[in-house]
């Protein structure tokens, strides 16, 4: 082949033509004797608005991690747009942004400041980094606390410098680890259209969410996992399959601990 990329490009795993924005196979890591990912075979079309969801502990972080090169896996193959991203993951990072779980930002920056220094770090001229981070302060409703500390940052301000720090370089996918925990309706609603935004051009965004709602109202691709592995995937429609994407997640993980007739007796009973 003809392309600048040679073999790096040819997708090891299994699509034909063009591959997918984000593919898996037998994704495997395990903490001592905990399994955490047990075999995670995740797809994600380009283009998509992709949902990944599951209960607390399925193993959604834990996979974005690996698939981000956060976190090396005990086995399985992760390829971003073809690239496989432990072979290659320099080639993998210039091309993805990450807004990860528990975001560590350089607190002693101001917003600006930060984001001029990661446009540095990727490499992006001076004067086109400060045009990119004026639109992104801007779009993000950050202009009057820019100049701020990022230490002084509340939740949601850090939410949206850390999404613009991840847009800066203008990825082809990215990547948000519950990326509305703790984030306000109004900064929430300015995350979306920001991100609606970047998918109707053609780019790839995969979210972790616990929030049914928001995927449902969102995605048009939806992951499902639990207990590791992916327990349900495909468009929206499909994984929902006529319910309410809530009742579908509940009918696919099962309802874990119910039992109201059990344990709890002593809670909300009137003090001895
Ligand atoms: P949540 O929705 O609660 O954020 P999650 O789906 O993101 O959960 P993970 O954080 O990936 O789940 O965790 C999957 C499993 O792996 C859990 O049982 C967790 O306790 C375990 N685990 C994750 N990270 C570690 C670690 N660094 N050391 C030990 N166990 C871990």
């Amino acid at each position: 082949m003809g392309s600048p990329w040679g073999k790096i490009w040819q997708s090891e795993v299994m699509s034909e033509g063009i591959p997918d924005s984000v593919r898996t196979r037998g994704l495997f890591k395990r903490f001592g004797q905990q399994v955490a990912v047990a075999g995670v075979d995740l797809v994600v079309p380009r283009g998509s608005f992709a949902g990944l969801v599951g209960p607390n502990g399925a193993g959604k972080t834990t996979t974005l991690s690996m698939i981000t090169g956060l976190l090396r896996p005990d086995g399985g193959i992760t390829e971003i747009d073809g690239v496989n991203v432990w072979r290659d993951p320099v080639l993998v990072k210039s091309r993805i942004g990450v807004l990860p779980e528990g975001l560590r930002l350089f607190e002693r920056l101001s917003g600006r400041e930060l984001l001029s220094y990661n446009g540095q770090l990727r490499g992006i001229p001076r004067q086109e980094v400060e045009r990119r981070s004026e639109e992104l302060i801007k779009v993000m409703d950050l202009a009057e606390s820019a100049d701020k500390l990022v230490v002084d940052y509340s939740t949601g301000m850090r939410k949206k410098i850390g999404l613009a720090a991840a847009l800066l370089h203008n990825p082809v996918v990215l990547f948000l680890d519950e990326p509305f925990e703790g984030v306000d309706p109004v900064s929430a609603n300015t995350l979306v259209e920001v991100l609606q935004r970047y998918t109707a051009s053609g780019s790839t965004v995969v979210f972790s969410s616990h929030v049914m709602d928001l995927v449902e109202r969102l995605c048009d691709w939806v992951s499902v996992m639990n207990r590791g592995q992916i327990v349900a995937q495909g468009p929206l429609q499909e994984v929902r399959g006529g319910r309410s994407l809530n009742q579908a997640f509940l009918d696919l993980v099962g309802v874990r601990g119910g039992g109201e007739e059990e344990g709890l007796t002593w809670l909300g009973s009137t003090p001895a």
